[in-house]
């Protein structure tokens, strides 16, 4: 058998035997006819791309998170990627960015051309703003935080060295709708905020989707040029440019949900301070600092276990979806050998690499449940 092959398939089979999972989709989409019933309406009027519904979700996301402008794409991949491209960052620029995030953040900086610099975390998993500095060069254009679990970064230290060094900033937001430090959205800092759309994401759809705010006109222009071919109208092409835009079948499927989301928001931030409270009696558990006037929307919900694979195998035998996100650094990926990274390089991120392990907190999620794999997890340490 080759190599690399499609292994989702497998994977969505694994996770079906599984009681308490990670993945709550069928649930989610219980009421499905609703929005298959606008779809079919879709198919009727053929506005598949760029339709209507990509407009008005838009104009939704503006509304929800007080942004100027919101711009539908592929992917969240693209809407780092295309961020990337419009601030004209590209060949022989640096981005400063965390090793402790999903390939998707590294893959854009080095698809868009530019070379990624690691700095190391803070035990709350995000970049540590006190070691940006040190990777600043004459080459460096931007940094690129990632809002770990949902949990936002400390944007206003980050937006004081971008500002003194000239340097953009693009969040990486894909975890953390309705997340807020102080007052701010998460997304709402940077040049631009990018959100992923994927079925396992807080605010989801049927496939793959995206979105991007700025506050910049010109940066909102050179996005709506960019994700469509860099067409003007059917007749001026203004650049060449790519084709990333959000589906309307998709837009349909997140505005039905976006009158839910913070429902869904707050279900998922009580199932984890729930967790927290219930697990702070267990010694081998270290819940990170959950920092005062900050909203995390728990993407994910993560703490550190000792003996953790261990823990995640046994866990995963009572039928618990323990996961681990991710057991390897984005600089100890062989896809990272040619920027010449060693392990040691970053401590903090290696060691939670080796004893993160996240617990499921959905919405779906209920009580029952959570004390199951708490007496799960006391248990395994007890035994
Ligand atoms: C999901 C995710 C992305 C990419 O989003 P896609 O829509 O899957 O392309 C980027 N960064 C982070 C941190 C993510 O979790």
């Amino acid at each position: 058998m080759a190599r690399v092959y499609n292994f989702l398939p497998d994977q969505y089979d694994r996770d079906e035997d599984l009681g308490i999972n990670h993945n709550y989709l069928l649930e989610q989409f219980a009421d499905k006819e609703e929005i298959l019933g606008k779809i079919s309406a879709l198919v009727s009027r053929c506005d598949f791309t760029l339709g209507r519904e990509v407009d008005e979700f838009e104009q939704s996301i503006c509304r929800l998170i007080g942004a100027k402008h919101a711009v539908g794409v592929g992917s969240g991949t693209d809407a780092l990627f295309l961020s990337l491209k419009a601030l004209g960052i590209g060949a022989g620029d640096e981005v400063i960015t965390t090793p402790y995030t999903f390939y998707a953040t590294i893959g854009a900086i080095v698809t868009a051309g530019a070379r990624p610099v690691f700095v190391d975390i803070r035990s709350d998993y995000n970049l540590d703003p006190d070691q940006i500095e040190g990777a600043i060069t004459d080459q460096t254009k931007a940094i690129l935080p990632v809002h770990w679990a949902g949990l936002p970064c400390d944007m206003e230290r980050i937006g004081v060295i971008a500002r003194e060094y000239n340097l953009r900033v693009v969040e990486d937001a894909c975890h953390a709708i309705l997340g807020r430090r102080h007052n701010t959205f998460a997304g709402r800092f940077g040049d631009t905020g990018c959100f992923s759309l994927h079925p396992l994401k807080n605010l989801n759809v049927w496939g793959d989707g995206g979105y991007l705010v700025t506050d910049s006109d010109e940066i909102h222009e050179r996005m709506l040029l960019l994700r469509n071919h860099g067409l003007v109208g059917r007749d001026e092409c203004a650049e060449f440019a790519y084709n990333s835009r959000l589906d309307t079948l998709q837009a349909i499927v997140a505005n039905h949900l976006l009158d839910k989301l913070e429902v869904i928001t707050e279900s998922r931030i009580a199932n984890s301070l729930y967790f927290d409270s219930q697990l702070a009696e267990v010694d081998e558990i270290t819940i990170p600092d959950r920092p005062n006037d900050t909203r995390q929307v728990y993407h994910l919900y993560v703490v550190r276990a000792q003996r953790r694979d261990e823990l995640k195998d046994y866990l995963q035998s009572c039928g618990i979806d323990a996961k681990i996100h991710y057991p390897v650094p984005m600089h100890l990926q062989p896809a990272a050998r040619k920027f010449s990274y060693s392990r040691g390089d970053f401590p903090v991120t290696e060691e939670i690499c080796q004893t993160v392990v996240s617990l499921p907190v959905h919405e779906f999620i209920t009580r029952e449940q959570q004390d199951y794999t708490v007496s799960k997890i006391k248990d395994f340490y007890a035994g």
